[in-house]
């Protein structure tokens, strides 16, 4: 066993959304501090990125006109709003795919994920009722900052995309695979995509494609990648999304995940209650889950 995922530093330029669920207030970090900026907007929202929002308080908070927050110690949420879908791709590693024993895809796999299942950074995540199998899988989360339809090539994909968020697609694989129909069902349990703490600013990520992401499980390493190592790279999956669905700013779009998920591995260590995973991504940020009971449903009472 490998050591410890380490903490990586926090990005110099970030977004966040801090605050109790459902009452964030968004933040910008920038010059070693965080800043308030609720007096330029309520909320971190898609038509707000879409508006130029980010650009507009860099440049507010270039002119001195942010109050430094103190906020850091509260509750963390994700750094966007809750959007309007969350697309996935499966299968886009090559080493993921190989331990899955499925066959290599000719294009993206594509499959929805319920945008409901987005958590804070730090938030618990809950073991659905009757599952044996709940996964982890790091990935790298692209938030759309404008609309994209039908793009021409890969090439003008950069111009749709705000920016870049650590995003974990957690995953049943026992609902996913062995119950039948596709795979959503796996995928859409409540809290099963913690996202954050940060959203970076694409201008800030020199290259999507050199990015390397970890996730350990009570300090044990099981997935150590990079985003080289992609099927079909950031650029090529939004131009091939967009000719299938209309992608909207503040989507979400989840861009798969390296080898090491528990499936894979020969004790298959699912997860269980008091579990602590933690993920990173170079100039993401990290983010720290731990695993809980699902709460009592309606029949339990
Ligand atoms: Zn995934």
């Amino acid at each position: 066993m490998t050591a410890a995922a380490s903490t990586i530093p926090d990005p110099r330029l970030a977004f966040a959304r801090i605050g109790a669920r459902g009452r964030e207030r968004p933040h910008l970090r920038a010059g070693g501090s965080l800043h308030d900026l609720s007096a330029l907007t309520p909320d971190i929202t898609g038509a707000w990125l879409a508006a130029g929002g980010m650009t507009e308080a860099v440049e507010a908070w270039r002119a001195g006109a942010l109050p430094v927050s103190t906020s850091s110690a509260e509750r963390w949420g994700a750094p966007v709003a809750t959007p309007g879908k969350i697309v996935c791709v499966g299968l886009n590693y090559r080493d993921h795919a190989e331990e899955t024993g499925a066959a290599l895809p000719s294009e993206p796999v594509v499959f929805m994920k319920d945008p409901s299942t987005i958590i804070g950074p730090f938030d618990d995540i809950h073991i659905p009722r009757a599952s044996v199998k709940t996964d982890w899988e790091v990935e790298l989360g692209v938030v759309i900052g404008a609309e994209a339809r039908y793009l021409s090539s890969p090439a003008s994909a950069a111009s749709h995309i705000a920016g870049y968020v650590v995003s974990h697609d957690v995953s049943e694989r026992e609902f996913q695979l062995e119950r039948g129909g596709q795979w959503d069902k796996g995928k859409s349990c409540e809290t099963f995509n913690p996202l954050g703490p940060w959203l970076v600013p694409a201008s800030e990520v020199p290259d999507p494609q050199e990015l390397a992401l970890r996730l350990s499980v009570n300090g044990a390493v099981r997935q150590s990648g990079s985003t080289s190592r992609m099927i079909f790279d950031v650029a090529h999956v939004i131009w091939y999304l967009s000719q299938f669905m209309v992608l909207r700013p503040g989507d979400l779009i989840n861009t798969g995940t390296p080898a090491g998920v528990a499936m894979g591995l020969p004790d298959q260590p699912y997860l269980r209650p008091g579990d602590v995973v933690e993920l990173s991504i170079d100039g993401l940020g990290t983010a720290r889950q731990t695993v809980v009971d699902a709460p009592l449903g309606e029949g339990d009472r």
